[in-house]
C-alpha cells in the first residue's frame, strides 16, 4: 500500500467512472483518499454501459473528437487536451486489458465488456491506499462537514459528518436512477447557490403516436439501412445515416440519439418535432421513381414495392402507417415519401431510460472544476452541464473530467 506523502485528506463522492478517476488521481500524489457512494457497490451505471458493448473513447481525428461536446468543447478542452482519448487507451492498457478500434472508429476493451476493468480498477485503488464507504448518501453539508446518510455499526440508518481538507463530487447525471445517478444532488447544490441547469434526456428515445396496428405488428423491428433528416432549433437541416429500432411507442437507437439533443431541444420550444425518413437513402430519387413507375401488370402495390425497391416489413409497414391510402396509391407521391416520409414525434423518452443526461452544474459555476460559491469543492463527470454523442464520448469526458478536478484539488490544496 502506498503511504500518504501530504497531510490531505479528501473526500471523493460518487463512484462512477468520473469519481474513481479523481480518487486514482489523487491517491497518486499520495492525498489520503476516502471515496463514499450511495449505492452498495461503485460503478454500477459503468457496468451496465459494459452489457451492450462499451465504447470507451473515439479514435477519430483529436479536432473532430474535441467538435463532438458541441458548446461545451471549449471548457471541456483543458481537461480533455490532459487525458484525452490515447490517454484513457493507455490507461485500460496500464490495467492489464486491451483495446481494439471498430469499424466506426470506436474504442472497445477487447472483450467488449466493463466488469474484468472494474474489477481491476477497484482491486488497484484499494492497493493504492483509496477507502471505499458504500452505502453512504451524500446530503449536503453541516457546520462545513460533509453530512452523509449511512448505516451505523448495527446495519440501522443513521447520520455521518465528516471533516476533509476538500471534496470531489462527481454523483453523475440523472438517468437510471436505480444505479445510483438520481440527480437529488440537483436542489441541494442549487440552495448553495450553485448555478444548475435542469437535467434533460440526452442520446434517448422519442415517443410517436403509432397505430395499434403497427406497434403491434413491427415493434423491436430495426431499420438498418435508413437515413433521417431532422432541422435544429434554427431551423438548419441536418442529415445522418444509420439504423434504429422501432418501438411500441416510439423509436430509438444509435441514429436518433446522434440527432436527439436536436429533436429534445425542438420539441421543448415547439411542443412537438418532426422527422424526414429517407428509406432508400442509397438510391437517388430518380431511381426511386423510375423503379416504382416500371408496369407492374397485375402485382399488388405493395409485392411491386417489394419487388423493384426491396421494401418490405417495417419499411412498408411505415409507407402505409404514415401516408393516407389516395398517398399510398399514387405512385408519384409514394416515390416522393420513401426519400422523404415526415414522422412527428411526440416527446423525449423519460430521463431515467435515457443512455445520459443534459443539463447540471453550469460551466459558469466553476472556477476551473471548483464552484465558485463553495470553495474547496470540485466536480467531475455527467453532473456537469455538457452532453455528447454516444461512441466514447461519454466516458472519455468523465475520466478527463475526474483527472482535473483531483488536479485542481491539488493545486488548491498545496499553496495552503
Ligand atoms: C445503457 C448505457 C450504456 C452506456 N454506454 C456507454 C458507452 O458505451 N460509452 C460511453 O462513453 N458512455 C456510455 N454510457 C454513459 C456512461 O456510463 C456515463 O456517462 C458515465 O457512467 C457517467 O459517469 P459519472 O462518473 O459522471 O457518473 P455515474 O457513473 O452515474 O456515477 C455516479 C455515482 O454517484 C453516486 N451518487 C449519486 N448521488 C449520490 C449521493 N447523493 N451520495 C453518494 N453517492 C451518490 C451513484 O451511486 C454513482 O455510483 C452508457 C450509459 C448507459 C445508461
Amino acid at each position: 500500500m502506498q503511504s500518504s506523502l501530504t497531510p490531505f485528506r479528501v473526500a471523493v463522492i460518487g463512484g462512477g467512472p468520473a469519481g474513481l478517476m479523481a480518487a486514482e488521481t489523487l491517491a497518486q500524489a499520495g492525498v489520503r483518499v476516502d471515496l463514499y457512494d450511495a449505492m452498495p457497490s461503485v460503478g454500477r451505471k459503468f457496468l451496465l454501459a459494459g452489457r451492450s458493448g462499451m465504447n470507451i473513447t473515439h479514435a477519430e481525428a483529436y479536432p473532430d473528437f474535441v467538435g463532438r461536446y458541441g458548446a461545451s468543447a471549449q471548457p471541456l478542452r483543458p481537461a480533455l487536451d490532459a487525458f484525452g482519448p490515447q490517454a484513457v487507451r493507455d490507461w485500460v492498457h496500464g490495467l492489464g486489458l486491451e483495446t481494439f478500434v471498430g469499424t466506426s472508429g470506436r474504442v472497445f476493451p477487447t472483450d467488449m465488456k466493463a466488469a474484468p476493468l472494474l474489477r481491476a480498477w477497484v482491486h488497484r485503488l484499494r492497493e493504492s491506499g483509496v477507502q471505499f464507504h458504500m452505502r453512504h448518501r451524500w446530503l449536503g453539508w453541516q457546520d462545513g462537514a460533509l453530512r452523509f446518510s449511512a448505516p451505523g455499526d448495527d446495519g440501522a440508518a443513521g447520520e455521518r459528518l465528516v471533516r476533509s481538507d476538500a471534496a470531489i463530487l462527481a454523483l453523475g447525471g440523472g438517468s437510471w436512477a436505480r444505479l445510483g445517478s438520481d440527480g437529488a444532488w440537483l436542489p441541494l447544490l442549487a440552495g448553495c447557490g450553485v448555478e444548475v441547469a435542469p437535467l434533460a434526456p440526452a442520446n434517448c428515445g422519442f415517443d410517436v403516436n403509432w397505430s395499434e396496428h403497427f406497434s403491434s405488428r413491427h415493434a423491436g423491428e430495426p431499420l438498418m439501412t435508413v437515413a433521417v433528416i431532422a432541422r435544429d432549433t434554427q431551423g438548419r437541416e441536418m442529415r445522418k445515416q444509420g439504423q434504429f429500432v422501432v418501438t411500441q411507442g416510439g423509436i430509438e437507437g444509435s441514429l436518433i440519439y446522434a440527432l436527439s439533443a436536436a429533436l429534445r431541444d425542438q420539441i421543448a420550444a415547439e411542443g412537438h418535432t418532426t422527422i424526414w425518413l429517407d428509406l432508400m437513402p442509397d438510391w437517388t430519387a430518380q431511381r426511386v421513381a423510375d423503379e416504382l413507375m416500371r408496369p407492374r401488370g397485375a402485382r399488388s402495390l405493395s409485392s411491386h414495392l417489394q419487388s423493384r425497391l426491396g421494401i418490405k416489413g417495417v419499411k412498408a409497414g411505415l409507407l402505409r402507417e404514415c401516408l393516407s391510402k389516395e398517398q399510398f396509391s399514387d405512385e408519384v407521391q409514394l416515390a416522393r415519401a420513401i426519400k422523404r416520409l415526415p414522422l412527428r414525434l411526440e416527446r423525449a423518452r423519460p430521463i431515467d431510460e435515457a443512455i445520459s443526461s443534459a443539463g447540471g452544474v453550469k460551466w459558469s459555476a466553476l472556477e476551473g472544476s471548483m464552484l465558485k460559491t463553495v470553495p474547496g469543492v470540485f466536480v467531475a463527470g455527467e453532473m456537469i452541464d455538457w452532453e455528447a454523442p454516444t461512441g466514447g464520448y461519454l466516458l472519455t469526458a468523465c475520466f478527463a473530467g475526474g483527472v482535473a478536478a483531483a488536479r485542481d484539488a491539488l493545486a488548491w490544496l498545496t499553496p495552503r
